[in-house]
C-alpha cells in the first residue's frame, strides 16, 4: 500500500518511563485516576522522545511529515476488495516486465491526501465523516488502464490501474469531503484527482521508465478484464479513514 502504508503504528505511549518516577514519588501519590478504556485501545505518539525517522526501516520510504504528539496520520479511502484472479496478473505481468520495485497487496482508492489530525479533533472528525458518508449512496467504478503516479516530494513512483468514476459519485463525494476537510484546516485532494488502485511502488522519480510500459500494461489489463468482466467493477459499500492505526468504516447509504 501507498499512502495507507505511510500512517504508521504508533507505539504506545510507554508506562515503564514512568516506572522510575512513580516509585520515587509513590509516597506522594494518593489517588491514580483510571485511564478510560477508550484511551487505553489507542496507540499513542511517545511524547518523551523525538522520532528519528529510518527509511530503512520501511523500504527506504521517506516521512511526509515530521512525527509529533497529537499529531495523528490520516487516510480517507475505498478499501478494495479484489479477486486472487487479479493479484494473479498484476503478478505475472510485473515479473514479465522485470521492473525493479515492490508489488503491493492491499489495494485501496485514497480520496484524501495523507492528512495530519490533531488529537482533539478525532471524535468530531470521525462523527462528521460518518454523517457526510450516510448521504451518499452505494456506487460502482470502473477499472479501466494503467497509468503512472508520483508521490509530492517526487520520493516514490507508483503503478496504479485508474478507476473511472462511471457517475460521478467520486468526484461529487471528494467535493464533499473536501468541503469538511476545510473546516478543520485540512488540505484538499488533488485539483486534477485520478482516482486510481496502487499495484505497484518504487522508490525516486521513476516516470519516465514506467511510462514506457504503459502501452503494453494497459493492453494486458484490458485482455485480462475482458476474460474477467466481474473484475471490472469495485462494488463501493463503505467508506473507510485510518487515523493512526485504527481503522474506522461509515457505510453509504
Ligand atoms: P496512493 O496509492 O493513493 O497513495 O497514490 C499514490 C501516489 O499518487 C500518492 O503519493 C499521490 O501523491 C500520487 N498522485 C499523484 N498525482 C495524483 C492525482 N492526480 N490524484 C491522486 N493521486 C495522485
Amino acid at each position: 500500500m501507498a499512502g495507507l502504508d505511510l500512517i504508521k503504528t504508533y507505539s504506545s505511549d510507554s508506562e515503564d518511563e514512568h516506572d522510575e518516577k512513580k516509585k520515587s514519588n509513590k509516597d506522594k501519590i494518593v489517588n491514580r485516576l483510571a485511564i478510560p478504556t477508550s484511551i487505553l485501545s489507542w496507540e499513542g505518539v511517545i511524547y518523551h522522545e523525538e522520532m528519528i525517522d529510518d527509511p530503512l526501516n520501511h523500504d527506504g520510504r521517506k516521512r511526509s511529515f515530521k512525527h509529533e504528539r497529537g499529531n495523528w496520520a490520516t487516510l480517507i479511502y475505498i478499501n478494495c476488495i479484489t479477486s486472487d484472479c487479479l493479484h494473479t496478473w498484476i503478478n505475472s505481468v510485473l515479473n514479465e516486465l522485470s521492473i525493479q520495485g515492490n508489488i503491493i497487496f492491499n489495494f485501496h482508492i485514497s480520496l484524501s491526501r495523507t492528512l495530519v489530525l490533531k488529537f482533539h479533533w478525532i471524535e468530531s472528525f470521525v462523527e462528521d465523516l460518518k454523517l457526510l458518508c450516510h448521504k451518499f449512496n452505494k456506487f460502482v467504478i470502473q477499472l479501466t488502464d494503467v497509468k503512472v503516479y508520483c508521490n509530492e516530494e517526487k520520493t516514490r513512483t507508483f503503478l496504479g490501474i485508474y478507476c473511472q468514476d462511471k457517475d460521478g459519485t467520486l468526484k461529487h463525494l471528494t467535493k464533499v469531503l473536501d468541503g469538511l476537510l476545510a473546516e478543520y484546516q485540512l488540505p484538499s485532494f488533488y485539483k486534477d484527482t485520478s482516482y486510481h488502485i496502487s499495484i505497484f511502488w518504487c522508490l525516486g522519480d521513476q516516470r519516465a521508465h514506467l511510462q514506457k510500459f504503459l502501452p503494453f500494461l494497459t493492453c494486458n489489463l484490458n485482455k485480462f478484464l475482458a476474460e474477467n468482466t466481474e473484475d471490472s467493477f469495485i462494488y463501493v459499500n463503505e467508506i473507510q479513514c485510518k487515523i493512526g492505526n485504527k481503522c474506522y468504516m461509515f457505510e453509504l447509504r
